[in-house]
């Protein structure tokens, strides 16, 4: 039988949960539409706003992973033929290319280098009259965060196009705006530094791509506008009946996100977001200490995802490897080209701590020699 063992959780993601995500997840089982699930689920929406930072009524956890907040965004906003600008600097910028031409878009990709942040004038450049204007906040595939908000006033100045955010590992531990950037539909994940296990994908998405969505999408399962009536409509209550069944509601996961969200707004959100940074900077300033380098561009470099670059002559897998096996440490292989070449650093969550910081560096100095 298959033995569990504690690991501290440094690569992409999943991270190490908060200890209140874990609680949330051990509480008294709820049906789906007890009352006081339904005011559990009320609340979880009330603070993925928070979170969001939008006022957006259709906020909530859609229930499944990232990837299913990516599908609902491009399956409920995208028509056969709309033509759809992805910025690729990475993975998941690839990625929704392949979802946005599942949907029947004409997909026009910007190429970026990986480890450079999205450019807005290229992406602006690109095409006159886009449907919908796609990027990745923070590109997990190479650590770079890029700005949104300055993706988002171009967008807006130039076009009518929506404008469609991941913001699967940006959302808990950088700054995040959803209303003020001008994010139209952004989807997110619950594993990186909103420290909860993998399973939910927080979304929200604005009156405006609302009224712009596809009416009978070709996924019922993330059709939004049957998900309303699962976590209420705006302006009615959850008491008021006005709840309908949709699907059975993960309600272990949704009783843990909401005690982990708690914990993140308890701590506040300008302290959560300082604690990732000054964990980053540590890092970082840690392994060029070691002699590493860094692979993202300077200036871009996202504090709770570090990637370095593996040192000549050093095995990577190897050394993965020794950590997990000697320390219990994960972390991250690099992605498609620079699979053997980067390792991707993870501090997420409760792991932006000089602790984690700490382990990893000591770790890392004793494994590399
Ligand atoms: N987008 C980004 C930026 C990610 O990092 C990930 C996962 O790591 C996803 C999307 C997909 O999320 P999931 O793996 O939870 O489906």
């Amino acid at each position: 039988m298959t033995t569990i063992v504690r690991r501290h959780l440094f690569g992409p993601g999943p991270t190490n949960p908060y200890p209140e995500a874990t609680e949330g997840l051990a509480r008294p089982l709820l049906g789906h539409l007890d009352p006081v699930f339904i005011d559990l689920m009320d609340e979880t929406c009330e603070r993925l706003r928070a979170v969001w930072d939008t006022r957006n009524a259709r906020t909530l956890p859609l229930s499944a992973t990232g990837s299913a907040g990516m599908e609902a965004a491009f399956v409920n906003t995208v028509r056969p033929g709309d033509v759809v600008v992805v910025a690729v600097n990475g993975l998941f910028g690839r990625r929704m290319c392949e979802v946005a031409a599942r949907c029947g878009a004409e997909v026009v990709p910007v190429e970026h280098a990986w480890g450079s942040p999205v450019d807005p004038e290229r992406v602006l450049a690109a095409h006159s009259n886009p449907s919908i204007v796609a990027a990745v906040h923070a590109e997990t595939s190479t650590g770079v965060c890029s700005d949104i908000a300055e993706l988002g006033d171009a967008v807006h100045g130039a076009s009518d196009a929506l404008l469609l955010v991941d913001a699967v590992t940006s959302i808990g531990g950088v700054e995040l705006r959803a209303d003020d950037w001008g994010i139209d539909v952004g989807y997110a994940g619950t594993q990186k530094c909103l420290g909860v296990a993998p399973g939910l994908a927080p979304f929200t998405i604005s009156d405006r791509a609302f009224e712009r969505r596809v009416e009978r999408p070709r996924s019922w399962y993330l059709d939004l506008g049957l998900l309303g009536g699962y976590v209420g409509e705006a302006g009615t209550n959850a008491s008021g009946g006005a709840r309908t069944y949709h699907h059975t509601a993960p309600v272990a996961m949704v009783s843990s996100l909401h005690d982990g969200l708690g914990r993140i707004l308890d701590e506040g959100l300008d302290n959560v977001w300082a604690r990732h940074a000054e964990a980053g900077e540590a890092l970082r300033n840690g392994l060029e200490g070691l002699g590493l380098e860094l692979f993202a561009e300077k200036g871009y470099r996202l504090p709770n995802l570090t990637t370095v670059k593996v040192p000549d002559g050093v095995d990577s897998a190897a050394v993965r490897r020794k950590l997990l096996e000697r320390y219990d440490i994960e972390i991250g292989a690099g992605v498609g080209d620079y699979a053997a070449s980067v390792w991707r650093i993870g501090l997420m969550g409760p792991n932006a701590s000089p602790d984690a910081v700490a382990l990893i560096l000591s770790a890392l100095a004793e494994t590399l020699g």
